[in-house]
């Protein structure tokens, strides 16, 4: 996302969402954007490992009704991609539906 108006609009409309799991931990949920596999800068498995590691951390998150009532509220333009409230969204704005830590490929890195 590159226009400031729409980055600014975003980030007002964010909630308070108390207890948030992935708060401070903005370079993993960074890596499940699948524009970064795009560009080369990250493996299909870099970033297959990290939506499988960010999606468990969402599983576990106090604040996952309220991030998912926050996600849904969002037009498709306006979503941001990666791993957010539990589910994959594309570039286009949707779900990944088959994005989920039992359907993403092992690597074999974890236990
Ligand atoms: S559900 Fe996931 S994206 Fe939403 S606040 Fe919790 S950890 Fe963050």
């Amino acid at each position: 996302m590159s226009d400031w108006s729409t980055m600014r609009a975003l980030l007002a409309g964010i909630p308070a969402l108390p207890g948030a799991r992935c708060k401070g931990r903005s370079d993993l949920f960074e890596r499940t954007v699948g524009e970064h596999r795009m560009t080369g800068r990250l493996t299909k498995t870099e970033v297959d490992d990290a939506r499988r590691e960010a999606l468990r951390v969402c599983r576990v998150c106090p604040a996952l009704m309220a991030c998912r009532t926050w996600l849904d509220g969002l037009g498709v333009t306006r979503r941001p991609a990666g791993v957010v409230a539990g589910v994959v969204i594309t570039a286009g704005g949707t779900p990944a539906k088959t994005a989920t830590p039992a359907t993403l490929p092992s690597s074999g890195a974890e236990s």
